[in-house]
């Protein structure tokens, strides 16, 4: 009897909005947008990018507090949303970065903004991230390579980003 064909059966692809940033310097890619910058790379050759923000600096006065760099990728994958935090906190290892205090200096920061599969939660992750709508850090970079995506069938990420920047009090 001939055996039954098996198909190679692809799983299901998602895609991903993911932030990164950095406030710390690498022993060799350096500043932190040197740091943003070989991470993009490295997500590139991990995954391959649909898309990539530029790079937004943020400067930090006189010697008070951290220069630090963010963007935004889109990115497909296999992996579900506890497997992609998982292989962002490898990246985040081989970056340099140690277990520390949170929104501590550290050399990379990747987090998962948001995915096509609508809201997600667990003890250990949720998504969209819960700061996606109140950080310009986080939402602007995305919402210029996505402008139209509804994240969890909210308003487009152009309008999120409209309305924060009205939210917030002009200097
Ligand atoms: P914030 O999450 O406010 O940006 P942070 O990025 O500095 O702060 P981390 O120390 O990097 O915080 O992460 C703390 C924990 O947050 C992670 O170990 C992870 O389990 C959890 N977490 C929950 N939701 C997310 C998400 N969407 N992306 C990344 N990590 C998340
Ligand atoms: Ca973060
Ligand atoms: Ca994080």
């Amino acid at each position: 009897m001939a055996k039954p064909y098996r198909a190679a059966v692809r799983q299901d692809k998602h895609l991903y909005g993911i932030g990164i940033g950095s406030n710390r310097r690498h022993v060799r890619h350096g500043l932190p947008q040197g740091v943003v910058e070989a991470a993009i790379a490295r997500l590139e050759g991990d995954f391959g990018l649909f898309d990539a923000s530029s790079i937004v600096l943020n400067r930090a006065f006189g010697g008070a507090g951290r220069d630090f760099a963010n963007a935004a990728v889109i990115l497909e994958s296999e992996l579900e949303p506890r497997e992609m935090l998982a292989a962002l906190k490898i990246l985040e290892y081989e970056f340099g970065r140690r277990p520390g205090k949170r929104w501590g200096p550290r050399v990379l920061d990747l987090d998962i903004l948001a995915w096509d599969g609508g809201a997600y939660h667990d003890r250990h992750l949720t998504v969209p991230h819960p700061a996606l709508f109140d950080r310009e850090t986080a939402l602007l970079p995305l919402a210029q390579i996505a402008p139209h995506w509804r994240v969890a069938n909210g308003p487009t990420l152009a309008q999120a980003a409209d309305f924060l920047r009205r939210r917030k009090p002009k200097a």
